[in-house]
């Protein structure tokens, strides 16, 4: 994502160090009229998660576009929400790993690091334990980090 006035609006001034931890209550509400860009690597880790071909995978789970985004279910739903909530939690994309955090990609490929709107039903509860570096490690965010990263330099 690339800073846009949208953005500007938003307090994106949040840094490796700084205090933030956010603990999610898992009631799903975030995981309805999403729409979630896959890059590469995103589709990589899924294809070895469900074991299919990336053509099987792009088939079956996502809509094509610019770049491929996954499917929602008729009432919404992501498609990879079940019953007992993200069935593909240990391959989930980028963005669910993230948020509420958001990342933007300065032209230059300078990171800024923010808070994102909260759903309105959302319950989940943000405090100043520990550092937005170490809940990036709690979310295993890092390695999808580093190809955003060299995707963010790809395409400025
Ligand atoms: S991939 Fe999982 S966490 Fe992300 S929106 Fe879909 S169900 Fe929710
Ligand atoms: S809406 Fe909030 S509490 Fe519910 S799953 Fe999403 S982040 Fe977690």
């Amino acid at each position: 994502m690339i800073f846009s006035e949208e953005h500007e609006s938003l307090c994106f001034n949040l840094n490796f160090s700084s205090p933030f931890n956010f603990t999610c209550q898992r009631c799903c509400a975030c995981c309805y009229n999403r729409h979630i860009e896959l890059n590469n690597y995103e589709i990589f880790r899924l294809t070895k998660y469900l074991r299919l071909s990336p053509q099987e995978f792009l088939n079956q789970f996502t809509d094509s576009g610019l770049r491929p985004s996954l499917k929602n279910k008729d009432n919404g739903a992501c498609i990879f929400l079940g019953p007992s909530g993200c069935s593909i939690h240990p391959a989930r994309p980028l963005v669910c790993r993230l948020f509420p955090l958001g990342l933007l990609f300065g032209p230059r490929g300078e990171e800024r690091w923010g808070i994102m709107p909260l759903h309105p039903d959302c319950t989940g509860l943000i405090s100043s334990e520990g550092t937005l570096a170490d809940y990036l490690q709690s979310q295993g965010a890092i390695p999808y980090l580093r190809f955003a990263r060299l995707a963010s330099c790809r395409h400025p």
